[in-house]
């Protein structure tokens, strides 16, 4: 196969993708190491979104065509306008992480919404599939993560590096394991970018599937900072069906659109209530309003999580729901939930495979994108 042919089979494998959401990708031209392209999407979170397409092509053309250095999109409307990966780009900063293929991140708009909640059993529902599974709990405002799974410190570093907590097959860093509880908050905010950094690069997580990360609550400098130098894939949010967290929701949406972090969608957690005695289902507040936000905002709804004493107390126990009870009805709706938002995540990154390494994070400089509307 020549080099041509090469990098069009790479484009047909992520063409059928992009179409579904009206984007494309157009061949124009090779020259040397160069491969100058049309590029069509704009859907903030799917495969068409310009920057997961950029990622996404990069991704498929240097794994066919690893001679390929630099990508460059040619604009149909012939103005000039040349722009590299380092200006502007939320992803230049940051590396690629050798073992780990991606990263999901979980976040919510306010806390005790259960993002911890849903981010631990997310990540043993993935681990359930057959997946190997990394969580880092980054959330400094109260790292629960390691009470939810029974975990109390970390073993000791080796060779200067940290290694991991094991749970139920899950391989765990947190921040509670680091900061003390009683620390004061306002030396959290500059601790967390630091520790979060460390925890990427500086982590023996070895091979991973997928990386789980509890992002801290809010919309703060802290979460936008994280937002933009945590290479994450996707972003999932987690709400409440209150009309107040449902505004949190959105504020954290606008926020990840804003740094062109793909949000996968939303989800709705004790979103209603299934009395235990005669299974009759309550909504407690009103239902529906985490599937109007995501639509109004034109993303997706991911699903529902009960309120339900038995996922309470199981994370209070150490020993989260979908391993304690795995045949439960409760660790199905997390199980179905992990699944739509695994098949979201590996659909939109048609460059995922078994045996590739987060290969769409493009380490600085590796390959720059120049956006040329010429
Ligand atoms: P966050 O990470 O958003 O601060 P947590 O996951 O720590 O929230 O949850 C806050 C509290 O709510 C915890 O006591 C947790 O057990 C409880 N909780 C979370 N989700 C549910 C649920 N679906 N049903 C019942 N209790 C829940």
């Amino acid at each position: 196969m020549n080099q041509l042919q090469r990098i069009e089979k790479a484009l047909d494998r992520i063409r059928p993708a992009l179409q579904k959401d009206g984007g494309n990708v157009e061949l124009l031209d090779v020259q040397g190491n160069k491969v100058y392209l049309r590029l069509q999407g704009a859907c903030q979170g799917c495969p068409s979104s310009m920057v997961t397409l950029k990622r996404g092509v990069m991704a498929a053309i240097t794994q066919e065509a690893p001679e390929i250095t630099e990508v460059i999109e040619v604009a149909p409307d012939g103005t000039e306008r040349v722009t590299s990966t380092t200006d502007n780009d939320p992803w230049a900063g940051q590396a690629r992480i050798d073992g780990i293929k991606l990263i999901i991140a979980i976040a919510s708009g306010k806390g005790g919404v259960g993002k911890s909640t849903v981010a631990v059993n997310f990540a043993l529902a993935l681990k359930a599939k057959g997946l190997k599974v990394g969580l880092l709990d980054a959330d400094i405002y109260g790292p629960s993560i390691p009470t939810m799974l029974g975990v109390t410190h970390v073993p000791p570093p080796v060779n200067e590096r940290l290694t991991p907590a094991e749970a139920f097959g899950l391989k765990l860093i947190s921040i509670g394991f680091f900061v003390p509880s009683d620390s004061p908050m306002i030396w959290r905010g500059p601790m967390v970018m630091k520790a979060i950094d460390q925890f990427l690069h500086d982590v023996s997580w070895g091979e991973l599937d997928c990386l789980v990360i509890d992002l801290p609550p809010g919309t703060g400098d802290a979460q936008l900072t994280l937002a933009q130098q945590v290479p994450v894939d996707g972003v999932v949010i987690v709400t409440t069906p209150s009309d107040v967290a449902l505004i949190d929701a959105r504020r954290g949406l606008q926020m990840f659109k804003k740094v062109n972090v793909p949000v996968l969608g939303i989800v709705e957690n004790m979103s209603y209530f299934i009395c235990p005695h005669c299974d009759e289902r309550t909504d407690i507040f009103s239902a529906g309003g985490g599937r109007d936000v995501a639509k109004l905002l034109e993303t997706e709804f991911l699903g529902e999580i009960p309120l339900d004493t038995m996922i309470r107390a199981s994370g209070d126990r150490g020993a989260p729901v979908v391993v304690s009870e795995p045949d439960s009805k409760q660790a199905k709706v997390f199980k179905d939930f992990a699944d739509v938002v695994w098949n979201k995540v590996t659909r939109m990154l048609p460059s995922w495979n078994k045996s590739a390494c987060h290969v769409f994070i493009p380490k600085p400089g590796a390959i720059p994108v120049r956006i040329m509307t010429k």
